[in-house]
């Protein structure tokens, strides 16, 4: 590649490849659990980093998510 400079990422949606810059980016926590209901229960809390393209990004609506995020941060 001759121009490494700029990174793509692919959609988490269409799967599109589309460079890091137009690509929205929304994490969101995602919590794994063993379920077993006793003190040997697991819970693994990640952040989970997903990109979108802008079109997913307007018709999945991660401008509101995003917005809703940012809301939630500064109330707490
Ligand atoms: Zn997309």
């Amino acid at each position: 590649m001759s121009r490494g400079s700029e990174s793509l990422v692919n959609c988490a949606s269409c799967g599109r490849r589309v460079p890091r810059t137009k690509a929205l980016s929304y994490s969101r926590f995602v919590t794994y659990s063993t379920d077993l209901k006793t003190a040997d229960d697991i819970r693994v809390s990640e952040r989970h980093k997903e990109y979108y393209c802008p079109s997913c990004g307007k018709h999945r609506h991660i401008y509101d998510k995003k917005k809703a995020q940012m809301m939630k941060k500064y109330n707490r």
